[in-house]
């Protein structure tokens, strides 16, 4: 059928499926300059020069081998519609680009970028970006990342890496080559499934002209304008297909990424589009759908989330457990309104990719509201899990003690802190919170704990106790410790 199509068709045979490439990598690292190079050296200057890009997706035209060949780079990170894709069983990539600064180091949205890359079993490729620099160090990375479990070629493992500079141009085509060369010797999209039409939304918002706008990656099959589609369990009519350069299509086909206009509301980052046959794929999202989220009394945890994007936003909210309550999620900083409304509800605040003012932890310590940044999904989607498979004391803080400093000793190179146990107990091991007119000076571990002479392991309430905290905190009598696990 395939062949059958392709002979009748030789423009489309000669342009072949373009592979779907994700890049990854902390941020500052070069992955938009390298985008930008690629699309400068790759994009028919008079076709497409001076048009700028309209949506976080471009197919670019290589010659390669002789051969006109075609490559769609997903700009946006892909972070968010990567941990989705996980759950919903398909790949939004067919290759992946690891993008590490060869003057830097494995970085943690690098760590998070390996995680996913290996879960999601696709092919990679490490691309060490700005080699023009002085300062590059590109062997120091590769060791950083067989430490990570990136098995490189020539280092005993088959992952292709290659070294970049998007400023001089050097490896850009060749990275392009490369692209190809792997898409060719380890993907496998052409085959008889393709045939049935399946898309993901990578990017979707509401245009205040044209409605519910969606960009979405043809994985197999093709769509055409007036189509019938469904997306989580809603069926659509495309009205348009535009492309990353505003062009309207009657049709796309697998490897492309187009903008959809047709839908009744704003589908989700990561839902995944088909034709016909509502199947599994189709089921609305149980975890999206408001009527199945667990209600508040069967909560143990009610969350205020605030995140830098909507697609971080969806990523969380699909990935948390299902006993968290999200009593409000919004994109944007946390304000003093939002700590004192999580405080009305016993809620905690989660912040995603934020900047947090001042105010605002302080407002969080005098409300007692306990308030938590993260900038990698993963951990707080862990900790939040921790929490709730019944550590749910942790994230209220599991204060077991309290005691006041009441006197300094020197002892040997460091100091001993005199103290009495106002509340609970402290022991050997404990997390120590060192506190100064309720502002957080430091935490630290009791490392050793005396009463009078004996050495022992805890002492409980109204006792005085000598303790030394490793590492050393610069402590002041008045001070307030409260020991925690
Ligand atoms: P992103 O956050 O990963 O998208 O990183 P950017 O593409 O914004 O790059 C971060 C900084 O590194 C910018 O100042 C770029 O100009 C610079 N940069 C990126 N690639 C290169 C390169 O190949 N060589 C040099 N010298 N600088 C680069």
């Amino acid at each position: 059928m395939k062949i059958k199509n392709q002979k009748s068709n030789p423009k489309l045979q000669q342009l072949n499926y373009p592979p779907v490439v994700a890049v990854l990598g902390h941020v500052d690292h070069g992955k938009t300059t390298l985008l930008d190079a690629i699309r400068k050296t790759n994009i028919v200057q008079h076709e497409f020069g001076g048009i700028t890009q309209k949506i976080g997706v471009s197919t670019v035209s290589v010659v390669s081998e002789g051969k006109q060949k075609r490559i769609t780079f997903i700009d946006t990170p892909g972070h968010e519609a990567f941990i989705k894709m996980r759950s919903r069983g398909i790949d939004v990539a067919d290759i992946g680009l690891l993008i590490i600064s060869s003057t830097e180091e494995v970085m943690p949205q690098t760590k998070e970028s390996i995680k996913l890359l290996l879960e999601a079993k696709i092919p990679f490729i490490v691309v060490l970006t700005k080699s023009d620099l002085p300062n590059k160090n590109p062997e120091r990375v590769k060791q950083q990342l067989s430490k990570q479990g990136v098995m490189l070629e020539h280092y005993g493992g088959d992952i292709p890496v290659i070294e970049v500079s998007a400023i001089t141009n050097y490896n850009i085509k060749e990275l392009l080559d490369l692209i190809l060369l792997v898409d060719a010797l380890k993907n496998e999209r052409a085959s008889g499934s393709r045939s049935e039409f399946k898309a993901i939304v990578i990017e979707s918002r509401l245009d205040s002209k044209a409605g519910p706008k969606a960009t979405i990656i043809v994985k197999s099959g093709s769509v055409g304008v007036r189509d019938e589609i469904v997306c989580d369990g809603i069926v659509a009519r495309v009205k348009s297909l535009i492309n990353d350069r505003n062009e309207q299509l009657n049709k796309v086909e697998t490897g492309e990424a187009i903008e959809v206009l047709g839908f009744d509301k704003v589908p989700d980052v990561g839902a995944i589009i088909t034709k016909k046959n509502p199947n599994l794929d189709q089921a609305p999202n149980p975890e999206r759908a408001g009527e199945s989220r667990p209600s508040e009394q069967q909560s143990t945890l009610s969350l205020v989330l605030c995140a830098d994007t909507l697609g971080s936003l969806e990523a969380i909210v699909n990935s948390l457990p299902k006993e968290v309550n999200i009593i409000l999620q919004k994109t944007g900083e946390v304000t003093p309104a939002d700590i004192l409304f999580a405080k009305s509800v016993e809620a905690i605040v989660i912040g995603f990719n934020i900047k947090v003012k001042d105010e605002i932890v302080k407002l969080a310590g005098t409300e007692k509201v306990l308030f938590k940044n993260y900038n990698i999904i993963y951990e707080l989607i862990d900790e939040i899990n921790a929490v709730i498979k019944g550590k749910k004391l942790k994230v209220e803080e599991d204060v077991l003690g309290v005691a006041s400093v009441l006197a300094s000793f020197p002892y040997e190179k460091t100091k001993v802190l005199g103290i009495k146990v106002l509340e609970g107990r402290a022991a050997r091991g404990d997390k120590a919170r060192l506190m100064r007119e309720e502002k957080i000076i430091g935490e630290s571990k009791v490392s050793s704990l005396k009463s009078g002479k004996l050495t022992v392991s805890k002492v409980e309430k109204g006792k005085e106790a000598g303790i030394i905290l490793t590492p050393f905190l610069d402590f002041a009598i008045g001070d307030v410790l409260t020991f925690l696990q």
